[in-house]
């Protein structure tokens, strides 16, 4: 039996745990891929190497270097799940692939799909951690992976189903990479492509800095996504955003505000307090002098939290001389945090006050809300269905 693929298309959730009314129904149509199976944990995960890396396997496997290309072109462009599929290399080369190497580490513990297209997975590390990566189709043909960099987060935003958990461990970029790849190979076997990725989903890159670079690099290099089809979040780690700015990549920053002033933020984003807005803000600017680069800035919307009229003209006042845009999003509900979404009248509005001190905002429409696609609430849930 492979791994259960759930789907509760239109679940009503019962108020007293917040389960799906009908219960998560297990879909079959789909056999689990070889990958699927943590089986051979001691072998090389060809995933976790960059050219390099495949340059030296290559090499002691005594092949030639130009096989480096075929393996690069098996994995990346059709997205091969054992070295047995790759037909064109020598048959000792496929065996001794076999024998030391495995494909990707994730194993697929749970799959929803929301009424929207979404798609969401929890998947499990070798050692035990959950992740979660979700895949948002959209009306234009824009296919956008939203893939997490750390098993948990230690940033501890109140709001966040991630944050609530706190910090398991850190990814390794062939993890990071591996979330956006599995997207990438399964939609190029429908013909479609993986066009966006995100790395919004649990954990803080930069508090990953390393191994969120690498993958970052990877996303463009193996998988081919234009790195201005790359977008990464952060909650403000000043020192972090101005290390970003020399890495001369052309991808989006997009940092969490959700308040405007240090005493309201530093009660939602603990963080605050070791790098308030002054400092912050002062490293965004330098961060778009060097790089050139417009930025994003986040905003969760709260009802009565952080949705006034106030709260709109002192993000403007905040941003002011900065090139950036604004994206709203209503707030998820989460189990550890008693806050709600804003209405959309008060989004709307929200969005007015921006506008017209020439600040351009966007509300972002929330995708699988039938599924909890907000980051860390699929664990959450398995959590909740298990105790
Ligand atoms: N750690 C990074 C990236 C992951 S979180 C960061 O914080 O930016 C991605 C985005 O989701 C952040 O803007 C975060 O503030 C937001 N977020 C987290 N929990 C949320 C919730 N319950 N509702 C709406 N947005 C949320
Ligand atoms: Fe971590 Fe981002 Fe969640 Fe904050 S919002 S706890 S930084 S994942």
């Amino acid at each position: 039996m492979g791994p259960p693929r759930l789907q509760n298309e239109g679940a009503q959730y019962r108020p007293d745990t917040g389960l799906p009314e009908e219960g998560i129904r297990p879909i079959d149509a789909h056999p689990p891929a070889p990958t699927d199976r943590p089986d051979r944990p001691d072998r090389t995960d060809l995933l976790a190497l960059d050219e390099e890396g495949l340059a030296r396997l290559v090499a002691e496997l005594g092949q030639p270097a130009f096989r480096v290309r075929q393996l690069r072109a098996w994995l990346y462009e059709r997205g091969a799940e054992a070295a047995a599929q790759m037909s064109d290399l020598p048959a000792a080369m496929r065996s001794a692939l076999t024998e030391r190497s495995r494909i990707g580490r994730l194993e697929t513990r749970i799959e929803q799909v929301s009424t929207d297209g979404t798609r969401k997975r929890l998947y499990r590390l070798p050692d035990g951690p959950l992740i979660e990566s979700v895949l948002m189709p959209y009306a234009d043909g824009r296919r956008t992976a939203c893939i997490s960099t750390q098993a948990g987060c230690a940033m501890g935003c109140r709001f966040c189903a991630t944050g609530q958990m706190g910090l398991v461990r850190h990814l390794d970029q062939g993890e990071i990479l591996e979330q956006a790849w599995r997207f990438h190979s399964e939609l190029a076997r429908q013909g479609e492509r993986l066009s966006n990725v995100v790395l919004m989903g649990m954990g803080e890159p930069f508090h990953n800095y390393e191994a969120s670079v690498r993958a970052i690099r990877r996303l463009s290099s193996d998988l081919g996504i234009g790195q201005r089809h790359i977008t990464v979040s952060t909650v403000g780690l000043a020192p972090a955003i101005r290390r970003f700015a020399d890495e001369g990549l052309q991808v989006t920053l997009a940092i969490s505000l959700h308040a405007a002033t240090d005493e309201e933020r530093g009660a939602m984003l603990p963080i605050n307090r070791r790098w308030p807005l002054a400092e912050l803000i002062a490293a965004c600017r330098d961060y778009q002098q060097k790089s050139g680069r417009r930025l994003s800035f986040e905003w969760a919307l709260i009802a009565g939290e952080n949705d006034r009229e106030q709260d709109a003209i002192r993000l403007a006042e905040l941003l002011r001389g900065l090139s950036c845009h604004v994206n709203l999003i209503p707030l998820n509900p989460t189990r550890g945090y008693t806050g709600g979404p804003s209405s959309d009248r008060a989004a709307r509005e929200f969005v007015a006050v921006l506008e017209q001190r020439g600040i351009p905002a966007t509300v972002r429409v929330r995708r699988g809300i039938d599924i909890d696609a907000g980051c860390g609430q699929l664990r959450d849930r398995v959590e909740a269905m298990q105790a």
